[in-house]
């Protein structure tokens, strides 16, 4: 990945980001795809992840028509108002 002289602006705070590593998560319909080991500006104050295109071009991709290397199961768990103990 070609690294800018300097790291973008967080798009949500304004704050300043670090390269990092993340893992990717996205829902499309009733499926959750997980895409690890992919280079993010993680936003030092807020966490909010910013891609460079080329990144955001290959996760788009990935999603899109990319091959599995293995499947998890995700255990899902409905939250339910009216057991909230006050
Ligand atoms: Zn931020």
């Amino acid at each position: 990945m070609n690294q800018p002289k300097h790291n973008p602006k967080c798009s949500t705070c304004g704050g300043s980001t670090h390269v990092s590593t993340i893992t990717y998560e996205q829902t499309i319909g009733n499926e959750h795809v997980l895409i690890t080991g992919v280079p993010a500006y993680v936003c030092d104050q807020c966490d909010s992840r910013q891609f460079d295109f080329n990144v955001a071009a290959q996760l788009e991709r990935l999603v899109d028509s990319g091959t599995p290397v293995r499947t998890v199961e995700t255990p899902v768990y409905e939250f339910s108002p009216e057991a909230v103990i006050t």
